[in-house]
């Protein structure tokens, strides 16, 4: 049974190629225009992943994204001309599983939904564990972290994000390992992602789990936490 790809888009010259290589990858492909024919498809033929386009002509591309996260984990890539608002669209606020900005290469679209797809199946955590980093503990098993007493909420990637990040301590991870470790991309995709999330990371974590931007390598988390 192939995988089947829902495409949401309204400019038919973008969904037209797109339909054509996922369905040249082997993939089954449906195109709808529309945000309510998106949502009304998701319950009639749940996709495997849906490709949503953030500007369409009905309902905005996030607000199907958040109603269809309301109710299904399916993997969403979100297609945006707007690089503003990416911070929200992988983040816990409107829950995309990753993006691309217009215009944008097929072949590394295709490339990003086996990406996913590969990682998708609900395979449970690949091994329990716990780190800790001064005051700040992520457990696997559980799939928590925790600042001291209180709960951290992030999202899949910030999660995947902050275990590499921890696991590594003390070394420096370039965006590409980042990219291939958390998102599972085996080329040089869009960097830019690994930069969204660290933002994230910082802005939840602050001070208690300083991530260190090493100048053209990448990132690090210092080894150097209090008792940690
Ligand atoms: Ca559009």
């Amino acid at each position: 049974m192939p995988e089947r790809i829902l495409i949401v888009e309204d400019e038919v010259n973008i969904a037209t190629p797109v339909r054509t290589y996922l369905e040249r990858a082997g993939f089954e492909a449906e195109h709808v225009t529309h945000g309510e024919e998106a949502l009304r498809r998701m319950e009639e033929a749940p996709p495997n992943l849906v490709v949503l386009d953030l500007n369409l002509p009905d309902i905005d591309g996030l607000e199907v994204c958040r109603r269809i996260r309301a109710v299904s984990q399916v993997p969403i890539i979100m297609v945006t001309a707007r690089d503003d608002d990416v911070d929200k669209i992988v983040g816990l606020e409107v829950g995309a599983d990753d993006y691309l900005t217009k215009p944008f290469n097929v072949r590394e679209l295709v490339a990003r939904v086996k990406a996913i797809l590969r990682r998708a199946p609900a395979q449970p955590e690949p091994v329990g564990g716990v780190l800790t980093h001064g005051r700040v503990t992520i457990d696997r098993g559980r799939h928590e972290v925790t600042l001291g007493d209180a709960p951290v909420q992030l999202a899949p990637k910030e999660f995947d994000l902050l275990w590499a990040l921890l696991e590594e301590r003390g070394h420096v991870l370039t965006r590409d390992q980042l990219l291939e470790r958390v998102w599972g991309y085996t080329f040089a995709g869009d960097t830019r992602t690994v930069d969204v999330h660290v933002r994230q990371l910082r802005r939840k974590l602050g001070d208690d789990c300083p991530i260190v931007t090493v100048w053209g390598v990448g990132y690090k988390v210092g080894d150097d936490a209090g008792a940690a």
